[in-house]
């Protein structure tokens, strides 16, 4: 085993030791103080702001008159009302009337490394179009909802870009889910037409899709619902007169069916506010939300952001290695780079297939210049150690990105040391399935960093930290100068998510109505002296301890921190005279094994980090941990293990693997 003094070389500087700021990288067009104005303007009057980037990020068929309508109160938020366009049409068709027709618009790397595809603006044009055509021939008419579960495939990000094209919204199902997650949001949607493959790669293993798209269809209402099942063929022989799976009634082969369409389809001219898709949220905290974006404002900020969160340019390489299935897939994989026509990068592997510098390699091979992916990600490749980064060029990466929880300063180091040479920025990105894009983010070359702060509002996001239990805005620091609260915004940004399919009172009540007058993030978070936001954790998770509320984050940072510990996971426990203790899970690295002296010292390093008062009461070290298959850790599900309620475990549906459920709840009682 390896012993401590080792840990402690292989890692560096400790935790308390990594500089706490970090000066821009790089030279951009703005400094801080021009940032600041321009956003005080940005909010000051948000309808101008938005009217006039909207003029110029987007083509409209039919310009709108107004750009906002409506407020958080009534939860009748509407942007370019009466304004006609279409999104594939400014995604696709208006670059290839530019002059960009035979431009690289998606490269695709499969499953293997040296399974390439490229298509040009041109080719999209026509492949969607085909496409449309054929959804068409199939029944799917403007404002019907097709459910797409498929592979990471250049077909997904063309499927949803031919629904955008006829007017039908798309509901991704990440093909990770479950036939029950599946049959569950196709009944919600009451989606007629389901969009498949028969198979999925990945870490070179096939997953039988259609398989479990049968299975769904037996479950539920669905059957009854479905009119259509189409399936795309991974490896589709033109000559072959028998699908290579199991057909069933319903099921159309799909590479046939396009492959005999006109690749002309003139683009549906929709309303700004009508449906673009409908997505479910991760399912961290509950029962996943089915959330619905509309089209002019959606576009526009995802536009808008990718733009300028990666300073992206004309021949830019953009490569966000998310799912098509959660919402960084469609913001930031389908389309951000499409409606900037740049390029975009579509990878359907796994960051460890066929090795740790599977990520790198791809950077140094297609030459990427901006890279996006999650902490925990980033932590499982930091664990494999520095020389996998080490062996490639990747010269070419100006901006790296990470979204989906706070990263752990140690992470973050990692990051911008051993993969961007201390040569990139990092943007830390915050936001949501509900908010269309980046709500709170650095700037390339604009905002200093603070390795674990998302920084400061991107332009026109007027947020504000509010007292949980007032409603009122936080205007003393506390001891430490934060001011510290629940994360809220103050006003509509066209990006946000306008109601919850079906059920617009959920909307009302999860978002709008929490605190009167503003939108609710659900996550804790604090202003340091400097204005720098720092996300603490779901606010159902943050923990108060003897009367200190400590954020999840902070706790599982001191963690990791520790070369044993892979991820770590932290919820606190009733406590008689404490009120509440904290219980640490804690993922070991490979090659380490749990030990007495070990979780001694992961207690003293909380103790050292933070202070005696947050050392957890209970470690227990774990081979893994319940995640939802985003990657995001469901501290509920441990809450309710540590209190001895797992009868009442709630919706499981989005976990990666659920069997870790019963291991926990055994190792839980041994230690109690
Ligand atoms: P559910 O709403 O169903 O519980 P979820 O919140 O995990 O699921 P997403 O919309 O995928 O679903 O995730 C948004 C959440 O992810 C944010 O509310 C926040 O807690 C976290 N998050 C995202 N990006 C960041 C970031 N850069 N820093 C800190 N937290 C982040
Ligand atoms: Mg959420």
């Amino acid at each position: 085993m390896t012993s401590l003094n080792d840990q402690e070389s292989s890692k560096g500087l400790a935790a308390h030791e990594i500089p706490k700021l970090f000066d821009p990288i790089g030279k951009a067009s703005i400094s801080l103080e021009d940032y600041k104005q321009a956003h005080a303007e940005s909010i000051r009057d948000p309808s101008a702001y938005w009217s006039q980037q909207a003029k110029s990020y987007l083509d409209w068929y039919v310009p709108f008159d107004q750009a906002l309508t409506g407020d958080f109160s009534a939860g009748d938020i509407a942007w370019f009302a009466g304004g006609k366009l279409n999104v594939c049409y400014n995604a696709i068709d208006r670059h290839v009337r530019n002059g960009k027709a035979d431009q690289v618009a998606l490269v695709w790397e499969g499953d293997e490394p040296d399974d390439i595809r490229r298509l040009t603006y041109l080719d999209m044009q026509r492949k969607i179009s085909q496409i449309a055509n054929a959804l068409h021939a199939q029944g799917v008419r403007r404002g019907d909802v097709v459910t797409i579960y498929m592979p990471m495939i250049p077909e997904l990000p063309m499927t949803m870009l031919a629904c955008a094209r006829m007017g039908a919204m798309h509901s991704v199902v990440f093909a990770g889910f479950s036939s029950e997650a599946l049959a569950q949001r196709i009944s919600a949607a009451r989606s007629a037409f389901v969009v498949t493959a028969d198979l999925g790669k990945r870490g070179g293993k096939s997953i039988d899709l259609k398989g479990i798209v049968d299975a769904a269809r037996a479950k539920i209402d669905c059957e009854d619902i479905i009119t259509s099942v189409m399936v795309w063929e991974r490896f589709f022989d033109q000559d072959s007169e028998t699908a290579p799976y199991d057909m069933q009634p319903k099921d159309v082969r799909m590479d046939l069916l396009v492959a005999g369409q006109r690749p002309c389809h003139v683009p549906e001219w929709m309303d700004a506010e009508d449906g673009l898709f409908l997505l479910y949220t991760s399912g961290s905290t509950g029962t996943p939300k089915g959330l619905l974006h509309t089209t002019g404002g959606y576009a526009l900020y995802a536009a808008f952001t990718t733009k300028n969160s990666f300073a992206l340019e004309d021949g830019d390489l953009f490569a966000c290695v998310a799912d098509c299935g959660w919402i960084t897939g469609h913001t930031y994989v389908v389309y951000g780079a499409l409606l900037n026509g740049a390029t975009t990068f579509v990878f359907e592997s796994t960051p460890v297939y066929p090795d740790p510098g599977r990520y790198w390699d791809m950077v140094e091979r297609h030459k990427i210049t901006q890279f996006y992916t999650a902490p925990t990600a980033i932590r499982l490749l930091m664990r494999y150690g520095d020389h996998h980064p080490a062996k490639y060029d990747m010269s070419s990466v100006k901006v790296l990105g990470t979204v989906g929880e706070p990263i752990n300063p140690e992470a973050w180091r990692w990051y911008f040391e051993a993969v961007g040479k201390s040569k990139c920025t990092i943007v830390d990105t915050y936001w949501q399935t509900e908010t269309g894009g980046h709500i709170v983010t650095n700037f390339p070359g604009v905002t200093p960093m603070k390795p674990g702060s998302c920084t400061f509002p991107s332009y026109g996001i007027d947020t504000v930290i509010l007292d949980p239990m007032s409603g009122e805005p936080v205007t003393e620091a506390n001891e430490k100068g934060h001011k510290e609260g629940v994360l809220a915004v103050r006003q509509p940004w066209p990006g946000m998510a306008r109601t919850c399919l079906g059920d617009h009172h959920r909307f009302m009540t999860t978002y709008l109505k929490v605190y009167e007058g503003y939108y609710f993030t659900g996550d804790s978070a604090y202003l340091d002296q400097d204005g720098f936001h720092w996300i603490v954790g779901r606010v159902d998770d943050v923990l108060n301890v003897s009367g200190h509320r400590i954020g999840t984050a902070e706790v599982e940072s001191a963690l990791v921190s520790h070369a044993a510990v892979a991820q770590a996971a932290v919820v606190g426990q009733p406590h008689e005279i404490k009120g509440q203790s904290i219980a640490a899970f804690v993922m070991l690295t490979d090659g380490f094994s749990e030990s007495e002296s070990l979780i001694k010292e992961l207690r003293s390093l909380v103790r050292q980090e933070i202070g005696g008062f947050a050392q957890p009461d209970l470690i227990c070290a774990t081979q893994s941990l319940p995640m939802t298959r985003s990657g995001k850790i469901m501290r509920r599900i441990l809450r309710k293990i540590v209190c001895n309620e797992v009868e009442s475990l709630g919706d499981t549906s989005t976990l990666a693997d659920p069997s870790i459920v019963d291991e926990l709840i055994a190792k839980v009682a041994e230690l109690q």
